[in-house]
C-alpha cells in the first residue's frame, strides 16, 4: 500500500518505513475535505460549492487509486506524459485536469486521451491552437486562462491587462470554452499573504464576466498551504497535493 511520505528530500519515492507517514491518504483526504466544509461554512459558500482536485504529480497511480477508493474522482496532473500514464490505470470516471502549461504540440494527445479541462491556457496563440485542434476533432474543449496575478517576471500566464486586451479574441474562438480562471500566486511565508492575489482573481473574473459571453463559473485557485484563504476569497476549486500524498520528492510547485 502507498503511503503518504512525511519528509522532503532524498529518494522518497519508494521511502523506507521510518520515513513513512503513519496517515493513510483515505485519512488525510477525510481532513482536507473538513477543512474545506469549514471554510466554506466560514466564509458564507454554500455547502460543496468547492470542488476538491487531487494533485497525484510524481506519485504512482496506486496512490491515486487509494484517493479514487477513499471517493475522489478529480485528479490533476502537471504534465501530460505523467498523466497520460495514469489516466489509464485508473477506473473510467475519474476525470483528469492538466494543470501546468500544455504545449502546443501535445494538444491533440491530451484532446484524444480525454483530458477533462486545460487548466493552464497561458496566451492566445495557445487558446487558437486549443480551438483549431477542438474544431478538426469536432469537440469544444473547456479550458481556464492561467492568470500571472503577481505580474511576476519569471512566470507564465496572462498578466491581468494582456487579458483585457485580448478577451474579445480569446472570446470568439468558436470550439474553445472559457470556463473560468486560474492563478498560482507569488510564494509567501503566511497563506494570508495570497489572499490580495486571490482577491484579484475573483475581481478580474467578475470583470470579463460583465464583458461577457461566458460566466466563468470556475475560479481554480488555492493549494495546499492556503486552500481555506483562497475558499474565502471566492475560489471553487482547490488544488491540493502534498496534504493528500504527501511532500513530493522534487519541488514540482508551478511550471517545470
Ligand atoms: C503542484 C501543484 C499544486 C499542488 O501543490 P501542493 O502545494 O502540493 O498542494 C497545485 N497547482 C499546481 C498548478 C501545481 O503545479
Amino acid at each position: 500500500m502507498f503511503r503518504p511520505v512525511e519528509r522532503k528530500g532524498g529518494t522518497c519515492r519508494f521511502p523506507p518505513l521510518s520515513r513513512v507517514h503513519t496517515m493513510s491518504i483515505a485519512s488525510r483526504l477525510r481532513e482536507v475535505r473538513t477543512r474545506i466544509a469549514q471554510a466554506e461554512r466560514r466564509s458564507g459558500r454554500t455547502a460543496g460549492s468547492v470542488q476538491l482536485l487531487a494533485v497525484s504529480k510524481t506519485f504512482p497511480a496506486a496512490a491515486a487509486q487509494q484517493a479514487y477508493d477513499a471517493g475522489q474522482r478529480l485528479f490533476g496532473e502537471n504534465r501530460l506524459q505523467e498523466a497520460l500514464g495514469k489516466m489509464p490505470q485508473l477506473p473510467a470516471d475519474a476525470v483528469w485536469h492538466i494543470i501546468g502549461p500544455l504545449q502546443r504540440n501535445k494538444v491533440r494527445k491530451a484532446l484524444e486521451a480525454g483530458v477533462k479541462l486545460i487548466e493552464a491556457v497561458e496566451s492566445l496563440r495557445t487558446a487558437e491552437a486549443i480551438s483549431r485542434i477542438s474544431g478538426e476533432l469536432g469537440k469544444e474543449t473547456g479550458v481556464l486562462l492561467e492568470v500571472n496575478i503577481d505580474n511576476e517576471l519569471s512566470k507564465h500566464g496572462f498578466s491581468p491587462q494582456e487579458l483585457r486586451a485580448e478577451w474579445a479574441q480569446l472570446a470568439a474562438l468558436p470550439h474553445l470554452e472559457i470556463r473560468g480562471l486560474m492563478c498560482i500566486p507569488a510564494p509567501t511565508e503566511e497563506p494570508q499573504q495570497s489572499r490580495p492575489a486571490f482577491a484579484s482573481l475573483r475581481l478580474l473574473a467578475e470583470e470579463l464576466r460583465v464583458r461577457g459571453p461566458y460566466s466563468l463559473p470556475i475560479l481554480s485557485m488555492g493549494m495546499s498551504h492556503d486552500f481555506e484563504v483562497a475558499i474565502e476569497e471566492g475560489s471553487t476549486e482547490v488544488r491540493v497535493g502534498s496534504l493528500i500524498f504527501g511532500e513530493r520528492c522534487y519541488p514540482t510547485t508551478g511550471h517545470e
